[in-house]
C-alpha cells in the first residue's frame, strides 16, 4: 500500500472516511445498490488473521463462511504470502497463448490431474486455467459445445443444469445458476439452458424416504430430456453439495442414479466443485466424498484458498481427444485469458495444496465438519421455526420457516434470514444468508477449532431467538 493509501485506510480517525469513499464511489456485487450509497457499508474490514477479521475500528469477528466458502487455510498464512512474494520476485507474469509456457502451471496442471477424481473409463488428462468461478464454467460450456461439434452433432448443445445451483454470473454460467435473482433485469438465461429439480428435500421431497425422493427426482430429469430430445442436450452440470442455493445434500442414491441417466444419453456430466474442491466435505473432492465421476470438473475458490484468483476446468481424457481433433477442423483453440496460467496463482496454489496437506486439513474439515453438525442439531432441533438442518463435512446450513409441519415460508419481505445475520454480526460472527429462501450458512476455514464452532453457533441461536421475538 501506498503510504498516501496507508493513510487513508489506517488510521481509526479515517476509519469514517473510508466508509463514505466505499459509500461515494464502490460498486458493490450482489447488493441493493440505492441502500449502500444512502447508508454505506455495515462493515469496513482492514485485517485478517486464522478464523477472524477485523474491521477499521478494531471490531474482530469470527468469519463462519470463509469469506465467500473459499479461504480454507485461513487467512494471514505466511507460506501463501511468502509464495505470492517470492513468485511475484521471480517470474511476475507470463502468458500461456500460443504454446508458450512457465514452470509453475505446468507443475500445478501435473499436480491436479494426480489427484483429480477419475473413472477408469475417463481418467482426468489436462487443465485449463481461468481467474474464477464463472469463468471456468463458461469455458466448460464452450468445451461441450466444441466437442460436439467436432463429433458432428451441432444440435446436441443444451445444458441441463439445476434450480438453485450456482455456477457464477457470466453470461453462460449466470444462466445456469438456478436463482431467479440472477436473472432479473439481464436477459438471462440465454437459450439453450435448462433447469430440473432442486434435490432439495424440505421443498421438493417433504416426508419422503431417500427411494422415493431419488425417483421422483430421476423421473423430472428423464420428462426434460424426453421433451427436448437426448439429441439436443450436451452436458448437465451440478455442485456435489449445492453452496448458495442452500446447502442442498441430495437424497442417498441421487448420484448414481442420475449418472445411469446421462450416460444412457450420452450427455456430459460436469462437477462444479468450487466449493466443494480442496477438502470443504472432509474428501478431497465433492466427487469423492459422492461418488460422482464426471467428464469435466471445474475448480476454483479453495484451489488458492483465495489468496489469488484462479480457477480450473479439467478435462477427461476422451472430451480432450476430440478437441485435439478440432484442430483439423478449426485450427488453433481460439479461447483464454490473459491470465490463463498465472504464473503467481499456480505459486500461490502449489503453496496452498502443500499447506492443506502437511497439516491435515481434509481430515481436520471433517472432523470439524461433524463436531459443528452435532453442535447445530443441539441448538436448532428444537427450534419451533427450523425447517431444515443440513450439512456435509464442514458446511452446513439451518432454514428458517413460519411452519414446520407442513413447511410453509416466511413472507420474503420480513428478511428473516438476514436480519439473523446482521443480529449474529452484532455478536461477532460473520455468516450468509442465502438467496431464495430463510437460510443462514456455515462454512467456516478448515483451521476452525471447537470453542469457536461453540461461538458460531451459540450466535445464531441467540440472534435467530432475538429475530424471532421480534417477529411475534
Ligand atoms: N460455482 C460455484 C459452486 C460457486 O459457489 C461459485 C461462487 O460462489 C461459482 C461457481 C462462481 O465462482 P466465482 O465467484 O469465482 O466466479
Amino acid at each position: 500500500m501506498t503510504e498516501n493509501n496507508a493513510k487513508m485506510a489506517g488510521s481509526a480517525g479515517a476509519a469514517a472516511d473510508v466508509s463514505d469513499l466505499d459509500r461515494r464511489y464502490s460498486f458493490h456485487p450482489f447488493t441493493m445498490l440505492a441502500e449502500h450509497e444512502r447508508s454505506g457499508p455495515p462493515l469496513v474490514i482492514s485485517r485478517g488473521s486464522g478464523v477472524h477479521l477485523e474491521d477499521v475500528t478494531g471490531r474482530r469477528f469470527i468469519d463462519a463462511m470463509a469469506g465467500l466458502w473459499c479461504v480454507n487455510v485461513g487467512y494471514g498464512r505466511d507460506e501463501l504470502a511468502n509464495a505470492m512474494r517470492d513468485q511475484a520476485a521471480t517470474l511476475s507474469y507470463c502468458h500461456a497463448f500460443s504454446s508458450m509456457a512457465s514452470d509453475m502451471p505446468a507443475v500445478l496442471s501435473a499436480r491436479l490431474i494426480e489427484m483429480a477424481p477419475s473413472a477408469a473409463s475417463s481418467p482426468m488428462s489436462k487443465v485449463f486455467f481461468g481467474n474464477s468461478g464463472s469463468d471456468a464454467n463458461d469455458t466448460q460450456v464452450k468445451l461441450v459445445w466444441y466437442y460436439n461439434n467436432v463429433l458432428g452433432r451441432p444440435q446436441k448443445k443444451k445444458i441441463i443444469a439445476r434450480s438453485r445451483g450456482y455456477h457464477g454470473v457470466t453470461v453462460m454460467s449466470a444462466g445456469m445458476t438456478g436463482l431467479p435473482g440472477l436473472h432479473a433485469g439481464f436477459d438471462l438465461p440465454l437459450p439453450h439452458i435448462l433447469h430440473t429439480t432442486a434435490p432439495h428435500r424440505l421443498w421438493e421431497g417433504h416426508g419422503m424416504s431417500d427411494e422415493a425422493f431419488t425417483a421422483k427426482l430421476v423421473d423430472d430429469l428423464e420428462q426434460l430430456i424426453a421433451r427436448e430430445g437426448a439429441d439436443t442436450i450436451g452436458a448437465m452440470i451440478m455442485e456435489p453439495v449445492m453452496g448458495a442455493g442452500g446447502v442442498i445434500v441430495p437424497p442417498r442414491g441421487y448420484y448414481a442414479a442420475i449418472q445411469d441417466v446421462l450416460a444412457r444419453h450420452d450427455i456430459l456430466l460436469i462437477a462444479d466443485e468450487v466449493i466443494c474442491g480442496f477438502g470443504r466435505l472432509g474428501h478431497m473432492f465433492g466427487c469423492d466424498a459422492l461418488d460422482i465421476r464426471p467428464d469435466l470438473i471445474t475448480v476454483a475458490k479453495g484451489l488458492t484458498s483465495a489468496y489469488y484468483p484462479l480457477s480450473g476446468c479439467i478435462v477427461s481424457e476422451p472430451v480432450w481427444e476430440t478437441i485435439v481433433k478440432g484442430g483439423e477442423h478449426y485450427g488453433a483453440f481460439g479461447h483464454g485469458y490473459t491470465y490463463t496460467a498465472h504464473p503467481i496463482a499456480a505459486a500461490t496454489a502449489l503453496a496452498n495444496l502443500d499447506l492443506i496437506a502437511s497439516e491435515n486439513m481434509v481430515e481436520r474439515a471433517g472432523a470439524m465438519g461433524a463436531y459443528l453438525h452435532e453442535r447445530l442439531a443441539d441448538a436448532f432441533d428444537d427450534h419451533p421455526l427450523v425447517g431444515e438442518i443440513r450439512g456435509f463435512g464442514l458446511i452446513g446450513a439451518v432454514e428458517f420457516v413460519a411452519r414446520r409441519d407442513t413447511p410453509r415460508a416466511f413472507d420474503p419481505a420480513l428478511k428473516v434470514a438476514p436480519r439473523i445475520v446482521a443480529a449474529m454480526i452484532e455478536r461477532g460472527v460473520i455468516s450468509r444468508a442465502l438467496p431464495n429462501a430463510d437460510t443462514i450458512a456455515f462454512s467456516p476455514p478448515f483451521i476452525i477449532g471447537k470453542r469457536e464452532i461453540d461461538a458460531v453457533v451459540h450466535a445464531a441461536r441467540d440472534a435467530a431467538d432475538s429475530v424471532m421475538q421480534d417477529l411475534e
